[in-house]
This record gives structure tokens, C-alpha cells and sequence, in this order.
């Protein structure tokens, strides 16, 4: 079973497919993809866009539900909107997670709204995942503050730490309620990683769909060349992705 956790609606695929998953399932099929957590994009782009988006990705992942995992997201900056709307994505349209990318939606880490929205996803049980990774609101340390002020929330490091933070992502999943997603470090990075966190608390992640780019087969060709045990790699791509929607703390 392999499990990717970090995949997008793409705006690019909305534009061409118009809601149809068909051509982007196709390519996962080609992988093996057994089931995608599917994040936004044009909602992390602009906040009038966020509510059509959450809409969109709920009705694109209900068209293959037992594939695809919808994930929303909402704007802080949209206040008491946003804390709705996080409500709304989860308790109507069925979201399962939540995705902010704090660079893109141009929103500290400390805003108050962000620290009612985490502790929204607490009460409401689903897991955010974060993009990490880049200054200058995205360091790994930053989402380990949020980890250690909301430590009921279940915190996802969605590149755990991309090319540059990835040492840092190791000291932010330190705390029991932060999660590593693989997707973005090198090879070496990625056994560090395994070596160093906590085994039940790794994921995988391609980033496929933000653009047509075919980056399932490459970023799973690296994971799968590291030198991580077998039983560990089953266990990252199968049961741990499995264990997050289950438990979400
Ligand atoms: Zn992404």
C-alpha cells in the first residue's frame, strides 16, 4: 500500500479537468498510489478563492472516495470566516485535515486567529498539515512553538524541513505531536530522518498536482533507493498514514 500525503487539487488540473480527477488519477494508478490526502491549491493562493476551493476538492476526492482524502484550508486573516469556515469544511464538506501554507497566505505563525484555528482542529480531530521549510513563516521550529502552545493539535510537517531545515525538522518532531512527512529533503536527509524520529510518526509525500510535473515517480524512486530498513518503508508509506486519520491524537 503506498499512501501519499502530500498531493494538490492543482489549479493548473482544475482549469484543463474542470472537477474530473480522471487524468490525475491515472498517473497515481501508473505509481501505485492506493490513496492521496488532496490539499488545495488555489485556496492557499487567495483567500476569496479558499471557500470555492475547500467546495471543489471535497466534490474532486467524493468522485473516487475511496481514494482520496479531501483536506481544506482557511485564512486566519478572515477572523471569525475563517474559524467557520474551517467548521464548515470539516463537519459539512467532510475534510479530514487541514493544509496551510503560512509563506503563500502571508499570515504569521502567531496570529491569534491561527492558534483558535488549531485549536478548532483539536475539538474537531483532524490533523494540519503545514508547509515547512522556507522562511519567513514556515521554519520547523516555528510549527514546533505551535506544537508545544497546542499540544492536543496534531501537527503535520508537510516537506519536514524541504532541502534546507530538514536537521531542524528533526528537533520540531520531537514533540509527540508533530509529524515528519517526507517530501522534499535528499536522499541522505531521509535516512538521517529515519534513523533519528520516531518511526510511527513518519509519512510520504510527493507534491504532485501543484503543477503537470510527474513528481510521484521521482520523489518515490529517491525514498525507495534510501537505505531505510524494508519493514520501515511499509510502515511509512502504509500504516502510518492510516494511524494519522485514525488517531489525529
Ligand atoms: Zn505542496
Amino acid at each position: 500500500m503506498i499512501i501519499d500525503c502530500h498531493t494538490h487539487w492543482g489549479i493548473a488540473w482544475q482549469e484543463r479537468d474542470r472537477g474530473d480527477p480522471a487524468r490525475w488519477m491515472a498517473i497515481a494508478d501508473q505509481h501505485g498510489i492506493t490513496k492521496a490526502f488532496l490539499y488545495p491549491h488555489a485556496g492557499i493562493v487567495r483567500s476569496d478563492s479558499c471557500a470555492v476551493d475547500n467546495d471543489t476538492v471535497a466534490a474532486v476526492a467524493a468522485s473516487a472516495p475511496d481514494r482520496l482524502i479531501p483536506v481544506a484550508t482557511a485564512w486566519p486573516q478572515m477572523k471569525e470566516q475563517g474559524l467557520e469556515e474551517v467548521r464548515r469544511a470539516v463537519e459539512v464538506l467532510g475534510a479530514r485535515a487541514l493544509k496551510f501554507h503560512p509563506w503563500l497566505q502571508g499570515f504569521s505563525l502567531a496570529d491569534p486567529y491561527l492558534g483558535r484555528i488549531c485549536g478548532l482542529a483539536a475539538e474537531l480531530r483532524v490533523p494540519i498539515f503545514f508547509h515547512d521549510g522556507t522562511p519567513c513563516y514556515c521554519l520547523p521550529e516555528q510549527i514546533a512553538g505551535l506544537a508545544r502552545r497546542f499540544q492536543a493539535t496534531c501537527f503535520v510537517l508537510a516537506h519536514a524541513g524541504l532541502v534546507w531545515n530538514w536537521r531542524s525538522a528533526i528537533e520540531a518532531a520531537r514533540r509527540s505531536n508533530v509529524w515528519l512527512c517526507l517530501c522534499g529533503p535528499p536522499q541522505r536527509a531521509l535516512e538521517v530522518i529515519c534513523q533519528r524520529a520516531d518511526p510511527d510518526r513518519i509519512l510520504w509525500g510527493s507534491d504532485f498536482g501543484f503543477g503537470f510535473a510527474d513528481s510521484i515517480g521521482y520523489w518515490l524512486s529517491v525514498f525507495r533507493a534510501a537505505r531505510i530498513p524494508d519493514t520501515m518503508k511499509e510502515k511509512i508509506l502504509g500504516v502510518n498514514p492510516l494511524h494519522l486519520l485514525q488517531s489525529a491524537l
